[in-house]
């Protein structure tokens, strides 16, 4: 068992030393990138072509500029609000300390460095668990597929920096978190999994999917889906593979 500060103090070394191996070995990646960001693997799952076009293009190209930077800080505006709140709210359990958020990990897959910052870890014994928060006015039933990968990457890249160092059980778990007019954030739905043999063999699957497509092995595939995400992409006025289109 390990507590907290060491945990943390392990994390932010291993965290340094992955990374000089990364800039040693001078990955370059699709759009000059040199790692593939837990985000990046999370769009990939929503569409590969809007991750495509936010690389090339970017959404001020699409929407006017002064509506585009307007709706970014309104948004970012609500959600810090939001996000103090709820912030304050869980630091009260037992299992959580107020300094483990924003956790950098890295770790590499098949030579790729990929990383992200976790919004908080739960530390109970030997079970770590990576918590996802989404802020959202309407709650899902379940899930999106892409968050739950978000999850498996954070699981993915601490496990890449833990092996071998001390016994720990790996968990993530996704909140949904309602944001409603009174300003107050409560969560709506969790769901909690194992970062299990079947789950590791499942994420090494989809990193090979999404590492396919930054080594510029395969060009970017449009995920499409009966829940139709073209009709709010900022993208489906130029994508030739919007569902827009299909529809008229
Ligand atoms: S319009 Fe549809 S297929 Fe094209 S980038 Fe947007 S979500 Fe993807």
């Amino acid at each position: 068992m390990i507590d907290n500060d060491s945990l943390y103090a392990l994390l932010d070394k291993r965290f340094v030393d992955i990374a000089k191996s990364c800039d040693q070995a001078g990955v370059v990646l699709r759009h000059d990138k040199k790692s593939i960001w837990a985000s990046d693997i999370e769009e990939a799952y929503y569409c590969e072509k809007k991750l495509d076009y936010s690389y090339l293009l970017s959404e001020d190209e699409v929407l006017p500029d002064a509506i585009a930077s307007l709706d970014h800080n309104l948004k970012e505006q609500c959600l810090n609000d939001l996000e103090r709140k709820y912030i304050g709210s869980i630091n009260h359990a037992a299992v959580m300390k107020p300094d483990c958020s924003e956790i950098r990990v890295l770790g590499i897959f098949n030579g790729i460095p990929i990383g992200g910052s976790i919004d908080e870890l739960e530390v109970s014994g030997e079970n770590i668990t990576v918590v996802e928060r989404k802020f959202r006015s309407l709650i899902p039933n379940r899930p999106y597929n892409e968050h739950e990968v978000q999850g498996r990457v954070y699981c993915y890249c601490l496990d890449y920096m833990l092996a071998g160092t001390f016994p720990y059980n790996l968990n993530y778990r996704i909140d949904y978190c309602d944001l409603n007019d009174a300003g107050d954030s409560e969560i709506k739905l969790w769901q909690y999994y194992q970062y299990n043999q079947r789950m590791k063999v499942h994420m090494h699957d989809e990193l090979s999917f999404v590492a396919g497509y930054w080594t510029e092995k395969r060009e970017a595939k449009a995920q499409k889906s009966s829940r139709a995400k073209c009709n709010d992409c900022v993208y489906n006025v130029i994508c030739e593979s919007s569902l827009v289109y299909e529809d008229n």
